[in-house]
């Protein structure tokens, strides 16, 4: 029998996907078809190609989904997570989100495969972009909000939103950290995300050849299920907290 959720890890892997911070009000990827990205494809909203074309679109749609993140707070799930963090000899927290709830329950170091709203760049040199700290974004409630994006100050060019576009790579320090983390880690749990969007859907498979156990928290069935070898259906604010009284308990 591998490790159990509450035996003596020693390295835990956390990956966390959308659906972490779905209980913050932040909708997931598949929620948003049906809202977030409803009037769009991808290509248009998360692509350089999208964004060369209609910089203004797909800046107010970044500043929209900025502006949700600001508003909303972290949830029992994320801050369950930080304190796993100061009990266990180890933990490494790998996220798809682009949003900062982990950050702000408490998580001290967190590693954003698919890059973070909050830092912006710019697309000619790469220069990155501060957002002015005591200002909200403009966008408010109108996800379909025009505006232009910021000019870098050093060449002028374009900045960018500093997520992870469709058809490029993920940073590659963190990838790399990951993919050790995964090699190395005894327990790995699998919160909120629908195991689809690769490479990362492969960092599961890579603990489990490895030998560590795998769990995953998932109020239904993920490309993941197969792989676990516990699924605990539920939301993960729900789940993690009762996990976390399980495995230390009076604290
Ligand atoms: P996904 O939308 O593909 O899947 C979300 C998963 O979360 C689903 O399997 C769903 O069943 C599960 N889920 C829903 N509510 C849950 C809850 N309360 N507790 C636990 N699980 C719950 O998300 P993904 O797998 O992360 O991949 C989508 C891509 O979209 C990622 O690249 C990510 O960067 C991006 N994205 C990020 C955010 C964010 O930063 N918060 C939001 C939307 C999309
Ligand atoms: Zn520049």
């Amino acid at each position: 029998m591998k490790n159990s959720v509450t035996g003596n890890t020693q390295h835990l892997v956390i990956l966390t996907g959308a659906g972490v911070s779905a209980e913050s009000g932040i909708a997931t990827f598949r929620d948003a078809l049906t809202g977030l990205w409803e009037n769009y494809d991808a290509e248009t909203l998360a692509s350089e190609f999208g964004f060369r074309a209609d910089p203004a679109l797909v800046w107010g749609w970044y500043e929209w989904r900025r502006n949700r993140v600001l508003r909303a707070q972290p949830n029992p799930a994320h801050y369950a997570i930080s304190q796993l963090e100061k009990k266990l000899p180890k933990l490494t927290l790998i996220t798809q989100n682009v949003d900062d709830l982990h950050e702000r329950a408490g998580s001290l170091k967190v590693s954003h495969l698919h890059g973070s709203l909050n830092k912006p760049r710019c697309l000619t040199c790469d220069e990155s972009y501060a957002f002015p700290d005591e200002v909200l974004p403009n966008a408010t409630s109108d996800r379909e909000s025009r505006i232009d994006p910021p000019r870098c100050d050093l060449c002028d060019g374009l900045i960018r939103p500093g997520v992870v576009w469709f058809g490029e790579q993920l940073p590659a320090n963190a990838w790399k950290s990951a993919e050790d983390a995964c090699r190395d880690c005894d327990l790995m749990l699998v919160i909120g995300t629908s195991g689809v969007v690769r490479p990362v859907a492969d960092l599961p498979y890579l603990a489990d050849k490895k030998g560590a156990s795998l769990v995953q928290i998932n109020p239904i069935i993920s490309g993941l299920n197969g792989v676990a070898n516990f699924n605990l259906a539920g939301k993960a604010g729900e789940v993690l907290p009762e996990l976390y009284a399980a495995a230390f308990p009076n604290t």
